[in-house]
């Protein structure tokens, strides 16, 4: 029998998407500290994070589902699911701010999405072709299909972050353009030190390259 792999939190997928150190530290290290975009984030998720069913003109909606995929070795919950009247799944994470993201950004959110849509096709045994992020400041729905390019980059996802746990090591910190559109939205930075932490990397590898130092 094949053991099942160790489940990673739906959540660590977006974390590693916007930076694997920020999904090292909050996964890894268990450490987790507020900004106005995390509070912001809280306030979104009172309410979809109370378990409860409504059902109008025939969708149920359920909040705050548990799922899971004991294959690809994905857990954690929903923020709002809607059964259609056949019983197909259709699942909304709910996310603060606007629906006018940087594409790299929202790109984090889909992939969140679309974990959650593998764990309750696997859970349902129905597909889930499609889902939606529900931004709260524009308070409009972005539908995203959830196609094979995404599928492959939930799983991909998955195993390099649960390389990394099981590594135990804290991936640096990022670089260049990228550090600086997102560090400064990160709530772990003064825990980071992304300069500092880069710094000592970039000054450590040229040390160790250069025979003469
Ligand atoms: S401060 Fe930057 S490098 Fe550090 S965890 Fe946050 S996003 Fe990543």
């Amino acid at each position: 029998m094949v053991d099942a792999p160790d489940p990673v939190p739906l959540s660590a997928l977006q974390h590693w998407c916007y930076c694997p150190r920020q999904c090292g530290l909050i996964h890894l290290e268990q450490a987790f500290d507020d900004n106005l975009h995390t509070l912001r984030g809280q306030a979104v998720h009172a309410r979809t994070d109370q378990p409860g069913v409504e059902t109008a003109r025939g969708v149920r909606v359920e909040r705050a589902l548990p799922l899971w995929h004991d294959a690809l070795g994905l857990v954690g919950k929903s923020d709002v699911v809607e059964f259609m009247p056949g019983g197909a799944p259709y699942p909304v994470e709910y996310k603060h701010g606007s629906r006018h993201k940087a594409p790299d950004i929202a790109a984090c959110d889909d992939l969140q999405l679309a974990a959650q849509a593998l764990c309750l096709e696997h859970m349902t045994g129905q597909p889930v072709p499609e889902g939606a992020l529900y931004y709260a400041s524009s308070r409009r729905r972005r539908v995203v299909a959830i196609g094979a390019e995404l599928r492959a980059q939930v799983v991909a996802t998955a195993q390099a972050i649960r390389q990394m746990l099981a590594s135990g090591e804290l991936p640096p910190p990022l670089a260049g353009e990228q550090a600086a559109r997102r560090c400064k939205g990160c709530s772990l930075i003064d825990r980071c030190q992304p300069l500092a932490t880069r710094a000592g990397l970039d000054a450590a590898r040229q040390t160790l390259f250069d025979p003469d130092a």
